[in-house]
């Protein structure tokens, strides 16, 4: 006893004793999973990143509006579906909750529910982003194609990238859009269908 005061310090299990030559070894190889972390730009304050992706496909149909990427696209015929149909606000949402492995879309948003009948897609991915952000969790990168023999969507991908990037709550620079044909190959070839692939990267706080 030297009359100080004592104090209690948070451990840290990965602080471990090297005593054998197996327990270099283990440490050799635990400071190249912190190089390789620090290559890979892992979040400084010992956040995590989470990768997910979406897949989505609506038949097109006569009498229905068409959107994309929450944008409305004057077209003579639109999706078919519980909600809106936004099959590329889909397959994001998808990959969202992919990323926080929280299930999918259909469970959060069953299309049994009067609630989601006619939805605007934009509301369920609002509600994503919340419990998104709720969970400690922000979106570091989206990027997605869109799949459609027609119409021609490159001329409104400027503005489906913007909408996506505010329902998204990040700058148009962090969100990727890619049109594509199907190469006239299959239902969406054929013009019966549209589909969309999303990948995201999420950024985590630490303890997320
Ligand atoms: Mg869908």
């Amino acid at each position: 006893m030297q009359g100080r005061p004592v104090y209690l310090v948070e451990g840290d299990a990965g602080n471990r004793k090297i005593t054998v030559p197996a327990d270099l070894a283990w440490a050799e190889a635990r400071l190249r999973d912190e190089q390789s972390g620090r290559r890979l730009g892992a979040p400084a304050d010992g956040g995590a990143w989470r990768v997910g992706s979406g897949y989505d496909i609506h038949r097109l149909v006569e009498g229905r509006r068409l959107v994309l990427g929450g944008v409305e696209i004057p077209w003579e015929r639109g999706l078919l579906g519980h909600s809106d149909a936004d099959v590329l606000l889909h397959a994001a949402m998808d990959a969202i909750l992919g990323a926080m492995a929280a299930g999918d879309i259909g469970r959060h948003f069953p299309d049994t529910s009067p609630e989601w009948a006619g939805a605007d897609s934009a509301a369920m991915l609002r509600k994503v982003v919340q419990m998104m952000k709720d969970q400690g969790w922000q979106v570091e990168n989206l990027d997605a194609t869109v799949i459609a023999q027609q119409p021609r969507l490159a001329p409104h991908v400027g503005a489906m990238r913007e909408r996506m990037a505010g329902l998204l709550e990040v700058e148009p620079a962090r969100v990727g859009i890619k049109a594509k044909t199907n190469e006239g190959l299959d239902a969406v070839g054929r013009g019966e269908a549209i589909a969309a692939q999303a990948v995201v990267l999420l950024r985590g706080r630490k303890g997320a």
